[in-house]
């Protein structure tokens, strides 16, 4: 089985927008944005494009890449204050004279679409999670729409970044999975992915994830994008080779991307909903 994330990130965003109208809520996604990256620059557009798309008003401020911490701060803290900002992104890298920390300290846990506050960490890490990072909540979202059984399954996850690999792993742990989570310290790597009902690979390295690291019949997911050798677009998973022996899996892309960004959206009407029930925040 493929994990189609395009198809199934399309009909998310067509139910929102259906959501979104019937609600009688405006929300709005505020995004910061500091520096001239490309890249940066082009996922922005992309999340100000898909709020139009669903009915999310967009606000943006954007810093110049020699912008100080107490610049983004202030950015930060004028979309906290204005009632009518439901979400807040600040759009990562951030340049290195900036403290990131405090930039996503200084977030309303509210307000925290991207979910990578610590109240929004501590919440999901003991079971009561509210805003979710994107990529893995999307990545649950998928394998919940195929219903992929995950209680009692080993559920192995490669990477331990704040943004990937550590809330998919307490995603998993909440769903019943007995999760291990590696990273590249990890010794005898291949022989722990071996052992996984379910893997994850969040590391960012070209078809690193070969066919003898899958078990026979594994749910294998790919949040890396990488370029290889030839500069083609590819994941972390070698998909040409493991597509034999997996049961299911998502393709580079159109797979976990597209979920990512549908899944902004979802946190944004999840923040306006929470804020419309207690106006005072
Ligand atoms: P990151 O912050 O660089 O984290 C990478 C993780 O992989 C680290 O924990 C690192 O271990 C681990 N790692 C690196 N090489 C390894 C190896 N050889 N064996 C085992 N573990 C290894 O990256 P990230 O932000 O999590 O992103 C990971 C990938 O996902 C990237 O390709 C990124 O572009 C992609 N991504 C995709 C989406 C999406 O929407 N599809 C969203 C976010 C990220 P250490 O901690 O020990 O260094």
């Amino acid at each position: 089985m493929i994990l189609n994330g395009k198809i199934l990130s399309e009909k998310r965003l067509e139910l929102l927008t259906e959501e979104i109208k019937e609600s009688g809520i405006r929300p709005c996604l505020a995004t910061v944005l500091v520096g001239d990256d490309p890249a940066s620059h082009m996922y922005v557009r992309m999340k100000h494009k898909a709020c139009e798309k669903v009915g999310i008003t967009s606000v943006g401020a954007e810093l110049p890449v020699e912008a100080t911490t107490a610049e983004v701060l202030a950015a930060v803290e004028k979309f906290n204050k204005d009632p009518k900002v439901s979400g807040i992104l600040v759009q990562l890298p951030l340049p290195p004279q900036v403290d990131t920390q405090a930039v996503i300290d200084a977030v309303s846990p509210e307000k925290d679409v991207d979910g990578f506050h610590p109240t929004s960490i501590g919440r999901l890490y003991s079971g009561h999670p509210k805003l979710v990072p994107c990529t893995p909540q999307g990545i649950m979202t998928m394998l919940a729409e195929h219903g992929i059984e995950l209680a009692g399954k080993n559920a192995v996850v490669v990477g331990r970044s704040v943004d990937v690999g550590r809330p998919m792993a307490a995603l998993l742990l909440n769903a019943d999975a007995t999760v291990t989570i590696c990273h590249s310290k990890t010794q005898n790597l291949p022989a722990i992915m071996q052992q996984a009902d379910i893997l994850v690979s969040g590391i960012g390295k070209a078809r690193f994830v070969t066919p003898e690291m899958v078990k026979e019949g594994a749910v294998v997911i790919d949040v890396g994008i990488n370029h290889d050798e030839n500069g083609k677009l590819c994941g972390d998973v070698d998909f040409d080779a493991v597509v034999e022996k997996a049961s299911a899996i998502t393709p580079v892309p159109g797979g976990v991307g597209p979920m990512t960004i549908a899944t902004l959206m979802e946190n944004t009407l999840k923040a306006a909903q929470a804020m419309s029930c207690n106006p005072a925040q």
